[in-house]
């Protein structure tokens, strides 16, 4: 079992921050989930977070920073867009990919020469970056391919025989991971949508290219059409569709977005947002799944959300979720 710390706790951060310098890994929290950091400059330190994962070496590693003027230090290249966007959203859950300076180890990036940048907007995050002193390197603290942790105790489940300290910042108030951008072509590409909203980013840099859903893409283990996923199946009902009546004698839970008229012979009923809201929706969402997941349920049926603003992560992690294409191969092995 790992260590649960309070993460405003001053000892307990200087205790994390002195074990990230030592090459040990630390599960710590950020507005968007957990995530399971090492010193983004230490190779071998980076590996163990790909290991403890059992994440594929393909998927590259978000590089967390204290603070704006950070980035300078590990991106070659800045232009007008990426000042722009930092400038607008960090700290914050926007996640920047740029050409890369030759410091960033190849494992953090997977060889590409670009790397993900990010400065995250929660105190305790923010604290152990400058307590550490060190850029953090670090993917949500799950398994591989399963619903990212939101709480401390999560991680506990998830990853707590595998690692020694989690710092505890209580819920995650976005609750979906980071939005992911590239800036390295003429027009920006969103790689994942995420915390942040991508009509917010039109806002600020114009037009941005959003990929279909569903498209695999190895440089962004987000877009594997199967990731986010329960073990049980999940079911996405289509936007408009009824709320069916369960078979008689299947255990079926309902994942709802606002609260269902008709639920008769469900055995579970989660409701994301009781007023419909997006934000509340997202930041119940994988606590959500995982409630059903450990329902002894057959199924898991999910009403759709409206595809704006942060509704647009919400879905796509629901798809991603319902999903039921298997990983490719490299994927697998691992
Ligand atoms: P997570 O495991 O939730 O931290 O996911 C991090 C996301 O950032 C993944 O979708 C990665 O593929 C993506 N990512 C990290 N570094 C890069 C990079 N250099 N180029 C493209 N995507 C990246
Ligand atoms: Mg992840």
């Amino acid at each position: 079992m790992a260590k649960i710390l309070d993460g405003t706790d001053p000892r307990a951060l200087q205790y994390a921050a002195a074990e990230l310098r030592a090459g040990r890994v630390v599960a710590f929290p950020t507005e968007t989930v957990y995530g399971l950091g090492a010193d983004a400059l230490n190779e071998r330190a980076v590996a163990a977070v790909f290991a403890i994962k059992n994440r594929p070496y393909f998927d590259p590693l978000i590089v967390h920073l204290p603070g704006r003027e950070a980035a300078a230090l590990y991106a070659a290249d800045l232009d007008a867009r990426a000042l722009a966007l930092m400038e607008r959203f960090w700290p914050g859950p926007l996640t920047l990919v740029v050409k890369k300076r030759p410091l960033i180890p190849d494992l953090v990036t997977a060889g590409l020469d670009t790397v993900a940048l990010r400065v995250p907007a929660h105190p305790v995050a923010l604290a152990l970056l400058q307590a550490a002193e060190v850029p953090i390197a670090a993917p949500s603290a799950n398994p591989f391919g399963y619903v990212s942790p939101t709480t401390a105790f999560h991680v506990q489940e998830l990853l707590g025989d595998a690692i020694g300290v989690i710092l505890d910042g209580g819920p995650c108030p976005v609750g979906v991971e980071s939005t992911v951008c590239v800036l390295t072509d003429d027009t920006p590409v969103i790689l994942r949508p995420g915390g942040v909203a991508v009509e917010d980013i039109e806002a600020v840099i114009g037009r941005v290219v959003v990929p279909v859903t569903m498209r695999p893409d190895a440089r962004s283990p987000g877009t594997l059409p199967r990731h986010y996923s329960p073990h049980v199946p999940v079911v996405l009902l289509a936007p408009g569709e009824p709320i069916p009546r369960p078979p008689a004698g299947e255990r079926v839970g309902l994942l709802s977005f606002t609260p269902p008229l008709g639920v008769e012979g469900y055995t579970v009923v989660e409701v994301l947002s009781p007023t419909g809201d997006l934000r509340q929706a997202a930041a119940n969402l994988f606590a959500a799944l995982r409630r059903l997941d450990r329902a002894g349920l057959d199924r898991i049926l999910v009403e759709p959300v409206p595809e704006n603003g942060i509704g647009r992560a919400i879905m796509d992690r629901l798809r991603r979720a319902a999903a039921r294409v298997s990983l490719p191969e490299t994927a697998e092995k691992t």
